[in-house]
């Protein structure tokens, strides 16, 4: 929930227009049974078309799940928590209370079901959060700079016509002195380079567009909290302006994607990145176009 500030409530996060006056969200509730798109079904279909059909066109439940996925989860809903209680003027949770948050993320999984990198095991990977999470509470951003408006706050709203709303959750959304500040939670096996962070900076563009139709005028900055999966675990915080071109750019690809998925253009994509943690293994195998 967005928290109250003062007489208002900051409006930032609705709809900038009811969902029923969106056409293509009756073509995409049609399609996959939900009326909006979401960023990880456009990024799902970039990384691979197949895995979209799957997943989102056939709903298929994955044959296995990987374990950075669950692991990734279980931080982000411990480090979540933390900001959850900044938000609600409650006592910041310790170290025990994360780790409960964080072991929650592998309760609804069967654990037969859970794929593992060779060099790891459950115990190995709680060790791990153990360590990142007391990196995080021992790091400046652990305090926020500004206040706290929103934790997992729902966003949703049209990009471009003809394409459905864009539907999100924003991780972390604070204001500062002068600006809106829209940050998204990554793990990550090493440190970010800069191309990283202009690389994975799609999806904060697109909440950052959808904020700054509802809430004009305001200066508005995207921010990566990154948490290393190293030994000793660093916590980046990589804060970027958001540049009109690249807003530009990135919706002229959601564009493009959209078109694909209502043509119907689905086709396996292998490769050793996508497939080694694929769920959909064996019902790729079988597909025959
Ligand atoms: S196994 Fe590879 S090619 Fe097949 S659906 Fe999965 S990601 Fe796509």
């Amino acid at each position: 929930m967005i928290a109250g500030v003062g007489e208002a409530m900051l409006p930032v996060l609705k709809p900038s227009k009811p969902a029923s006056t969106n056409p293509a969200n009756e073509v995409a509730k049609r399609l996959t049974g939900r009326e909006y798109i979401s960023w990880s079904a456009v990024s799902t279909f970039r990384q691979c078309p197949l895995k979209y059909k799957f997943r989102y066109i056939d709903g298929l439940p994955e044959e296995s799940v990987s374990s950075a996925l669950v692991f990734g989860t279980g931080i982000h809903t411990a480090v979540e928590q933390h900001y959850q209680a900044i938000l609600s003027g409650d006592p910041r949770p310790n170290l025990d209370a994360l780790l409960f948050s964080y072991r929650s993320a592998w309760l609804p999984h069967d654990p037969d079901a859970i794929q593992f990198g060779s060099s790891e095991t459950r115990a190995s990977l709680d060790a791990l959060a153990s360590r990142m999470l007391t990196a995080f509470l021992n790091s400046p951003a652990a305090s926020v700079q500004g206040r706290v408006l929103g934790v997992e706050e729902e966003i949703r709203g049209m990009l471009v016509e003809g394409v459905p709303d864009l539907y999100g959750r924003v991780d972390l959304l604070t204001e500062d002195s002068d600006s809106l500040v829209v940050t998204d939670i990554k793990t990550s096996r090493g440190k970010w380079s800069q191309e990283q962070v202009e690389d994975s900076g799609e999806q904060l563009l697109l909440y950052s567009h959808l904020a700054s139709e509802i809430s004009p005028g305001q200066k508005i900055a995207t921010r990566f909290l990154v948490l290393t999966k190293t030994k000793e675990p660093v916590i980046e915080e990589h804060v970027r302006e958001v540049e009109p071109a690249a807003v530009k750019r990135t919706l002229a690809g959601v564009e493009r994607v959209w078109r694909a998925i209502e043509g119907g253009q689905f086709y396996p994509a292998p490769s050793t990145m996508n497939c080694s943690g694929c769920g959909y293994r064996a019902a790729c195998r079988a597909w025959a176009g």
